[in-house]
């Protein structure tokens, strides 16, 4: 176990949990933000041509902006408990064939930098709600890519092209990518695309959340 993550246990026994969308002491997500979460359905993105399909739970707003901001860039990683447990509803209210849950990689050198994949805490969640298999390892993130949120679609379908691998036996047939947020799909398709070629038959994508008001 780090430092960071012991540390991070012991201040949960001693301090009362603070939630990650208000403040507010009591709970890690209070009642009160999850009842001001929002349901995502708007249409869904147009580059996905290697997913079979997407499922996005809420729309990237309010409380919900606030709790994945604590968890990605306050590394508050008790809050993907949570959150993945309300990803994991969400695929239970809209199922998807799966054999095996695979989260998003990050680069190695993004993964240093933050000490953790978020994609991966969450889907460590989905799994365990779920009881779907975790895959984390073969699907590798071989180009360390530019920030996609400051490029434009072309530009995102470019920067992730090739830029996922997956270096193992064949993969399962049916597989769910987790991530947090997806925003043009570019990234969860260069995924699916590696998936593809390593043999997957069908792969969808599972979101946490997405801006409104993205071109499709
Ligand atoms: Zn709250």
């Amino acid at each position: 176990m780090s430092l960071a993550l012991l540390l991070d246990s012991l201040l949960s026994l001693l301090l009362p949990d603070r939630c990650a969308g208000c403040g507010r002491l009591g709970a890690l997500l209070c009642d009160e933000c999850r009842h001001r979460l929002v349901v995502y359905d708007e249409a869904l993105p147009r580059v996905a041509d290697q997913l079979t399909g997407v499922r996005i739970a809420y729309v990237f707003e309010g409380p919900l902006r606030h709790a994945l901001h604590q968890l990605k860039y306050r590394r508050r990683r008790r809050v993907a408990r949570p959150l993945g447990t309300l990803m994991a509803s969400h695929l239970h209210t809209h199922p998807l064939p799966c054999d095996a849950l695979i989260p998003v990689p990050l680069h190695q050198k993004r993964l240093k930098e933050r000490g953790f994949n978020q994609a991966e805490l969450l889907a460590r969640e989905v799994a365990r709600a779920t009881g779907f298999p975790l895959v984390v390892g073969p699907l590798v993130r071989i180009r360390a890519t530019r920030q996609q949120a400051l490029l434009g679609v072309a530009e995102r379908i470019e920067n992730v092209a090739d830029a996922f691998v997956w270096k193992g036996p064949a993969p399962p047939a049916r597989i769910v990518l987790v991530d947090d947020v997806l925003t043009t799909g570019a990234t969860v398709n260069a995924c699916a695309a590696a998936l593809r070629a390593g043999g997957a038959r069908e792969v969808y994508a599972l979101a946490l959340a997405r801006s409104r008001g993205h071109m499709p």
